[in-house]
């Protein structure tokens, strides 16, 4: 299982509950990519993360029926249905984790400073930067 095989992480903390379900029938609901990339990224920093945690279980993969729950029965595509991660760290200035994520190379990064979390995600294609306010999308511009 691919989950044995990260050196931080463990599926609770990347999985919703839908997603645990799953993976107890043998399905891995998230890109290997992705895992691999999020493992790397945590090395490369050095610092602590926290994705679902403090019985939050919506930060990595989430099923399309938990994600139509969290945005009030709205369906919508996520990348969190494949490769995304809302990540905090709490030994990092946002702002920093948000540049580092970028420089890391994900292809979606956005930072809600709200919620205090960095979302990054592995989507291919033309790569998107943004800061969410008020719950829309500003993209912002990269020195
Ligand atoms: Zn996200």
């Amino acid at each position: 299982m691919i989950y044995d095989d990260l050196k931080h992480f463990r599926a609770t903390e990347l999985l919703s509950l839908d997603g645990l379900t799953l993976l107890k029938r043998g399905i891995t609901a998230q890109s290997m990519d992705a895992l691999i990339k999020l493992d790397n990224f945590r090395s490369h920093l050095n610092t602590e993360f926290n994705c679902n945690h403090n019985g939050l279980h919506l930060r990595g993969f989430r099923s399309p029926s938990e994600n139509s729950t969290l945005y009030n029965g709205n369906n919508r595509y996520s990348f969190h249905f494949w490769c995304a991660f809302d990540i905090t760290t709490p030994n990092l200035n946002i702002w920093d984790l948000f540049q580092a994520a970028i420089d890391f190379g994900w292809g979606g990064v956005y930072i809600d400073e709200v919620h205090n979390f960095v979302h990054m995600d592995n989507r291919a294609g033309t790569r998107w930067f943004a800061k969410k306010k008020d719950g829309l999308f500003q993209l912002v511009d990269l020195p």
